[in-house]
């Protein structure tokens, strides 16, 4: 994957850091929004899969607004330049400096996910003699058939506001003068690869809308989230995910009105395969049962593996034309033995100072970066920086 010019200018750079292959990004940015603007859906791209300000500038100039989920988000979309009236909010815990800030802000919506929010957030509309436009954001009890802890629409699940609890939220909002409801927001879980978990959601979505159409309240913004997975055992196969068969599906699926628009919130799917973690091997030791790799990254550099048992696919690019092949424990430096990037990994013969590529680490890696261990924060370099 990675040229030869590349690797000689990866042998001078310090290890561990991210490399972002920025004309992977444009491809993929550039298919997402051909096919949206051929089924009018309105993009958000969600910061917190990679708020690197070198990335969001390319996202921002595609033609992307910005989903957020803390004030400094929303602080950081606005400082790359995303237009406020493109910008959306949630967060389960919303902190009332971070309403405020965003209330002053005036962005495009709040995706509130309590009863209590509403009436925190017209609470503070109300003293900045403000009108807070916001969204629903519904929990839908629909299944995402993904790792329970990027799971997010069950009623097990603490985000969004419950289905029964809807007559509720409506009886705050017509009481709540400096709040204006324009939609309703959805976001089931992450990675989803399974299709039809989507259109399970759409068929959800119209029973909603029905609801809220027999109340006589016109819902003009329908926000269904993020979730689209890549693929992370071949980065290379399909490195641009499809973007063309999953908004097609929307258009397909949910019983809308051309006065109502479609919007959703890609943050793995826009970056997640541009991105890669670059770290050289410090020792190589002999185990019971197995060797261990043992990397300059560790779980601070790219937590989800720790986290969710995720896969990533390792390859070592240095020893690639090494015939000999063993199985490695790869493991980073750090003082916890969940600081493992995956067991018995086929590797070529290992050796002290190999160049070693984590793949699909685009997303959710840079931006879950820890200090854990007094650690310094890795840097980013884009293919056009090299
Ligand atoms: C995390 C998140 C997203 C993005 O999810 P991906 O799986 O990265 O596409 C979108 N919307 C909300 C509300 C989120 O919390």
């Amino acid at each position: 994957m990675f040229s030869a010019a590349l690797l000689k200018k990866f042998q001078h750079i310090p290890t561990p850091f991210y490399f972002y292959d920025t004309k992977l990004l444009g491809e993929t940015l550039k298919a997402a929004i051909k096919s949206a603007e051929k089924h009018n859906i309105e993009l958000h791209y969600a910061l917190k899969a990679n708020s690197n300000k070198d990335i969001l500038k390319l996202i921002k100039t595609a033609g992307f607004g910005a989903d957020c989920v803390s004030g400094n988000e929303v602080k950081q979309a606005i400082d790359c330049g995303f237009k406020v009236n493109n910008v959306v909010y949630a967060g389960v815990g919303k902190s009332d400096t971070e309403i405020r800030f965003a209330i002053k802000k005036n962005i495009f919506c709040f995706n509130c996910e309590s009863i209590e929010e509403i009436r925190v957030m017209n609470a503070i509309a109300k003293s900045e003699n403000k009108t807070a436009r916001i969204a629903f954001r519904i929990n839908p009890n629909v299944n995402a058939n993904t790792h329970h802890y990027i799971t997010t629409g069950l009623e097990e699940n603490k985000f969004g506001i419950n289905v029964w609890e809807l007559d509720d939220a409506l009886g705050v909002i017509r009481k709540s003068k400096n709040i204006k409801l324009i939609g309703i927001h959805f976001h089931i879980g992450s990675q989803i690869n399974d299709l039809t978990v989507f259109k399970n959601l759409c068929l959800k979505v119209n029973e909603l809308l029905e609801w809220f159409s027999n109340r006589n309240i016109f819902i003009e913004n329908i926000n269904l989230g993020g979730g689209l997975g890549v693929d992370y055992y071949h980065p290379d196969v399909k490195p641009v995910p499809d973007f063309e068969n999953y908004f097609s599906l929307f258009r397909k699926f949910l019983k809308i009105e051309p006065t109502q628009q479609i919007h959703l919130e890609p943050g793995r799917a826009i970056v997640a395969q541009c991105g890669s973690l670059i770290s050289r091997v410090l020792f190589v030791k002999k185990g019971v049962q197995t060797n261990f790799a043992i990397l300059d990254a560790g779980m601070t550099e790219l937590l989800r593996p720790a986290l969710y048992q995720s896969y990533h696919t390792i390859e070592n690019v240095t020893g690639a034309k090494r015939k000999e092949v063993n199985k490695y424990d790869v493991t980073g430096p750090i003082c916890e033995s969940s600081d493992c990037f995956r067991k018995a990994v086929e590797l070529p013969e290992t050796k002290r100072g190999d160049i070693i590529a984590i793949r699909t680490a685009g997303a959710y890696a840079e931006s879950m970066s820890l200090t854990y261990n007094l650690r310094s924060k890795a840097k980013a370099y884009l293919a056009t920086d090299l």
